[in-house]
């Protein structure tokens, strides 16, 4: 396979497909390793950018022992930490506040020169429990929201009201600010460290290695966190298979558009195989004039026609008028929890142990739910001396009774949604027609899918009562 490095977006959706662990990325370029890789086409398939071709290049591999060792300590950074944490979006600075707040040492590694920046995200999120993890500051609210509008594939549509405000954040701010929280409470952090690979020692430590302004760098942990997103490596590294099926990655593209009316108290889904096969077309407002208006499909659907295809038809005829701002490719998770989050010495938090609501793709706060459970047993493994996983699986088992069981059954509500027939879905919004919008909710709708699946509807009707999905 090839890569157009001039094309790609660095979205990591390549790396989290890829089964045999031949696509890296790395000095801000993807790398396929064509030795490892067995032609068996899903990068191709779900890039959204269509970067990727088919072909062999020997300058798609990356040579590390071509940079020269940093020797010389840096900036204070120490030899060896209790805790370094990959990635610096909502997981692992939220890992990183909670393992540094229980006394842990903590290095958070970030690739990018800055938290939060490239957005690669609708920023919708619900309000109810957000203040956990931090004072609601305008600085980072774009808009807030009382309604959402569901469009059927006939033009139809259903509007929902929630006591329980929404937000859209500016995630260029709020990431930053959850960054400060973290470097706040002790942890310390590195910017343009791109982390490219672990390894454990004899002495039951990690090793891991880095790239910074082009030297390779090596620091020593007792546990490593991988908070590296959906394009994660730190699960692959510990021997943890984190590679998604097609159908189980959202395969995205997503405008910021300007020059629009728009309400900016609502939030719009459109479904329908003509409008986003295997996913839906959202609208979330930013401000009266301008909104992130995305598509995500299932990659299984994308080899056939790209997402941004669907959008494009979308902005044409909905916002003949708007002016885009920013273009973004991305990718999410829309799965159930990896079935192993720790072994020894490591641990997953966030995209990256895929903790994402596998139906609306919401990851935010799921990412700080975890982040704070992971964080904590981090730090009580490290009082403890014990970094086994006979300790660390504290973690996996408190998210599973916070999300993680209720997230397996919205996967298996998830496949019969998407996979829902056009008319079955049209039906639906016929059926409710009528009802006040406060009446209506995201679970009776979602209920009404799946009627005909008595099993199912029960297993739903409990898993719902306890939801943490609102709009
Ligand atoms: C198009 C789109 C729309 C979305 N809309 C919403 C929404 O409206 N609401 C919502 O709740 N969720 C939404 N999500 C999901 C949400 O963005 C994610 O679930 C959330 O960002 C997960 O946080 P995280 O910290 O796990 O990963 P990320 O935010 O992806 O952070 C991972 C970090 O790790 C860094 N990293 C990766 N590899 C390395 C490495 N090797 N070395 C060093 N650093 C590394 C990356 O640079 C990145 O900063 C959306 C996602 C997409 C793609
Ligand atoms: S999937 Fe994303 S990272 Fe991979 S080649 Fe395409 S744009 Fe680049
Ligand atoms: S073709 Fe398959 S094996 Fe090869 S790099 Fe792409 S995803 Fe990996």
């Amino acid at each position: 396979m090839i890569v157009n490095n001039k094309r790609c977006d660095i979205c990591g959706v390549c790396v989290s497909v890829c089964p045999v662990d031949a696509v890296s990325i790395s000095e801000f370029a993807v790398h396929i390793d064509n030795d490892k890789c067995i032609n068996c086409h899903k990068c191709l398939k779900a890039c959204p950018a269509l970067a990727i071709t088919e072909g062999s290049s020997a300058k798609n591999k990356i040579d590390f022992e071509s940079y020269e060792i940093g020797k010389k300590p840096f900036l204070g950074l120490k030899k060896e930490y209790d805790v370094v944490v990959v990635g610096a979006g909502p997981a692992g600075s939220v890992t990183a506040r909670f393992a540094a707040e229980n006394k842990a040492s903590t290095l958070i590694l970030e690739r990018d020169r800055e938290s939060g920046i490239p957005v690669r995200c609708a920023e919708g999120i619900s309000g109810g429990g957000l203040e956990n993890f931090i004072d609601i500051d305008d600085r980072f609210i774009a808009s807030r929201i009382s309604k959402a509008r569901l469009y059927t594939p006939n033009g139809n549509h259903l509007e929902m009201r929630s006591n329980v405000r929404g937000y859209i954040l500016e995630r260029r701010i709020f990431d930053s600010a959850l960054c400060d929280i973290a470097c706040n409470k002790g942890a310390e952090m590195i910017t343009k460290a791109d982390v490219i690979g672990a390894e454990r020692t004899s002495d039951g430590k990690m090793k891991v290695s880095f790239l910074h302004k082009g030297y390779k760098r090596e620091v020593l942990c007792k546990i490593l966190i991988g908070a590296d997103g959906v394009e994660s490596r730190v699960g692959r590294w510990a021997g943890i298979d984190t590679a998604l099926e097609l159908c189980d990655i959202s395969t995205s593209t997503q405008y910021t558009i300007n020059n629009i009316k728009i309400d900016s108290e609502l939030i719009s889904f459109y479904f329908g195989r003509e409008v986003a096969p295997g996913g839906y077309i959202w609208i979330f407002p930013k401000s009266e004039h301008s909104a992130n208006v995305g598509i995500g499909i299932a990659g299984s659907y994308a080899g056939e026609k790209p997402a941004q295809a669907y959008l494009n038809e979308f902005i044409n005829r909905h916002f003949p008028e708007a002016s885009i701002s920013y273009t973004v490719y991305s990718g999410v998770p829309i799965t159930k929890t990896l079935k192993q989050i720790v072994t020894d010495n490591v641990m997953l938090v966030g995209d990256a142990a895929r903790q994402v609501n596998p139906i609306t793709g919401g990851g935010i706060k799921q990412a700080m739910i975890a982040g704070k459970i992971a964080g904590e047993v981090a730090a009580e493994a490290v009082s403890k001396e014990n970094y086994s996983t006979k300790i660390l699986k504290k973690y996996p088992q408190e998210w599973d009774k916070v999300l993680g069981s209720k997230h397996r059954f919205i996967y298996k509500i998830k496949e019969k949604v998407l996979a829902a027939p056009d008319q079955r879905l049209n039906k639906i919004a016929d059926m409710c027609k009528g009802l006040p919008p406060d009446k209506i909710s995201l679970p009776d709708l979602f209920k009404a899918v799946v009627k005909g699946d008595p099993k199912l509807v029960s297993e739903m009707a409990s898993a719902f009562v306890l939801s943490k999905i609102n709009l």
